[in-house]
């Protein structure tokens, strides 16, 4: 056999070599690890929504009625000054704002007893929250490690794609056009074996024994022409 046979097998070499790469390049760990931590966040985040909706409700209650309490206490502080300022002097008025000033005072500590309870629900919406916020902040951080380690791992595979893919064309070369052409069509049709070695008179892709008597016609065969398994058709390379 001459040296376009062997060159075949070193092509057939790189091109197993380069689709174990492209199957690594696919299949990063990285990858995995990161739909992981997608997919957590995208469970977590109905309930991270709840419960900030629910602690903002409880927040913008607190907020409406310290603002009423303060109006409040500006009205009692008002009553009390016309109370106390002497320009009022008939008692039944007096009385009046009296009255007046002890109801906005009984409102106010309604109010300020209101505003401890959303104080307390405030404090657990929090507490609720807060376990939800940083599981949610540690899937973010591994979210960026896992793409930072596709980009590193996705750059280290294309540098020995490309390695492979250099030497790949190197030997193409010595095989010339017709047999590559052959070798790459019976590849494709036979899950990536287009050439197979012949060694001790057995097919490598399928191990079909082939006769005794073929093996040495194909060994002291300089013709050019291909050989080809019976059985699974790739073309047999005897070193
Ligand atoms: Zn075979």
């Amino acid at each position: 056999m001459n040296d376009a046979f062997a060159a075949l097998l070193i092509v057939q070499d790189h091109d197993i070599a380069i689709d174990q790469l492209l199957y690594r390049r696919e299949h990063l760990a990285c990858r995995g690890e990161l739909d992981a931590a997608l997919n957590e966040a995208r469970q977590i985040m109905p309930q991270f929504q709840a419960l900030t909706s629910q602690q903002a409700a409880v927040n913008q209650e607190e907020q409406r009625i310290d603002d009423e309490v303060q109006r409040l206490r500006v009205k009692a502080e008002g009553v009390n000054d016309k109370l106390y300022s002497g320009t009022v002097t008939a008692s039944k008025e007096l009385q009046a704002l009296q009255a007046d000033f002890d109801s906005i005072r009984a409102h106010i500590a309604t109010l300020e007893e209101a505003e401890l309870e959303q104080m307390q629900r405030s404090e657990m919406a929090n507490a609720a929250l807060e376990p939800v916020q940083a599981r949610l902040n540690a899937l973010q951080a591994e979210v960026q490690r896992c793409q930072a380690a596709i980009v590193d791992g996705e750059r280290e595979v294309d540098g020995l794609l490309e390695a492979e893919r250099a030497n790949r064309v190197a030997a193409a070369a010595i095989v010339g056009t017709e047999l590559l052409q052959d070798y790459e069509s019976r590849r494709t049709q036979n899950r990536g074996q287009g050439a197979a070695r012949l060694i001790h008179g057995t097919c490598q892709a399928c191990r079909l024994t082939i006769p005794a008597t073929e093996v040495d016609a194909i060994r002291h065969d300089d013709s050019g022409r291909a050989w080809y398994c019976d059985n699974c058709s790739a073309i047999l390379v005897v070193e």
